[in-house]
């Protein structure tokens, strides 16, 4: 499967002695201004690397696009330091995440991953009563769970990203891990070679929802790919 990973200019995914450092690059590990956030992060990193036996961990996005609008403030803020690859990497190599686990265990408080958060909102104004009851249902599951609970529901087995919804690219909760370093024959474009071959930011389409069923799929309040 394709996947698209922003790095920093002088790291090369497929140089093994090359060292991910998560830790010392995360902005919320080291510059968010909430401190408990801080060490929130940092905790969560660590319970990943150890439940994973690996601190190599390369973050992916599973979409073109969403590598390019939803890069991290980290990424925007230092873009001309990062740079984009591509990959292609066979689908029993990629370690699939729920991202409302990740954010819950990363910030301590139910989080909706953003494709789901963006499905909830544009739904709040055409169907409040569906999307509170979403909401307190997502709240609900994910409050509550001990750290050891979240590293079990954090993992899944198979990716939830594609329910086949209209107008809305990203409309599961599943976030892609790759383990460095990137056999260079999946690699489909070096930012080294190519240069920069990205797109600038783009304006964001948000998705328009008609149906307040959309609610009762989308995932997370016991995701379908566990
Ligand atoms: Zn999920």
């Amino acid at each position: 499967m394709r996947l698209w990973t922003w790095q920093s200019k002088d790291f090369s995914l497929f140089e093994k002695s090359q060292k991910v450092e998560s830790i010392k690059h995360s902005f919320y590990v080291n510059k968010y201004p909430n401190l408990n956030i801080r060490e929130k992060h940092r905790e969560a990193y660590e319970k990943m690397f150890q439940k994973l036996d690996t601190n190599q961990l390369i973050w992916c996005f599973t979409n073109y696009i969403e590598s390019i609008e939803k890069a991290s403030i980290e990424e925007f803020e230092k873009i001309r330091h990062c740079l984009l690859w591509e990959i292609d990497i066979p689908d029993n190599e990629i370690i699939w995440y729920c991202n409302a686990a990740w954010n819950t265990l990363r910030t301590g408080k139910p989080a909706m991953p953003e494709g789901i958060w963006e499905i909830f909102h544009s739904s709040e104004y055409l169907f409040p009563e569906e999307a509170k009851r979403y909401e307190n249902e997502f709240n609900i599951f994910w409050s509550g769970n001990a750290i050891e609970d979240l590293l079990n529901l954090v993992f899944l087995k198979k990716p939830v990203f594609d329910l086949g919804l209209p107008n809305a690219r990203s409309t599961g909760c599943s976030g892609a891990l790759v383990i460095h370093p990137v056999d260079i024959q999946k690699i489909i474009k070096n930012p080294f070679e190519i240069g920069r071959w990205w797109n600038g930011p783009t304006q964001k389409n948000w998705p328009i929802n008609n149906d307040a069923n959309i609610l009762k799929i989308i995932p997370c309040l016991n995701c379908p790919g566990r």
